[in-house]
């Protein structure tokens, strides 16, 4: 069975970037890897933090490849979109 995963934004400098981790939730780690293979320091994000951070593209594709799709379907990028065609 594949385990959960939750989102958490991650403040790098002046921005931030919201990452996808293994598990439930949040459970006041201080530290975490993300499903894209980054070890991330983590705090409680604020409202702004939500509203502000983008997605990981590493861990939004890593969850799409897992949930049977790919993710260049998902993101019409066009230039990979002929590559392996009627695999699926
Ligand atoms: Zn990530």
């Amino acid at each position: 069975m594949r385990m959960g995963h939750y989102w958490l934004p991650v403040a790098v400098g002046d921005g931030g970037v919201r990452h996808a981790f293994r598990g439930r939730r949040w459970e006041g780690e201080s530290a975490a890897e993300a499903v894209c293979g980054e070890p991330l320091a983590l705090a409680k994000p604020s409202e702004m933090d939500w509203i502000t951070f983008r997605s990981c593209h590493g861990c939004r594709c890593a969850l799409l490849i897992e949930a049977g799709m790919r993710p260049e379907v998902v993101y019409g990028d066009r230039s990979r979109s002929t590559v392996g065609k009627g695999q699926f």
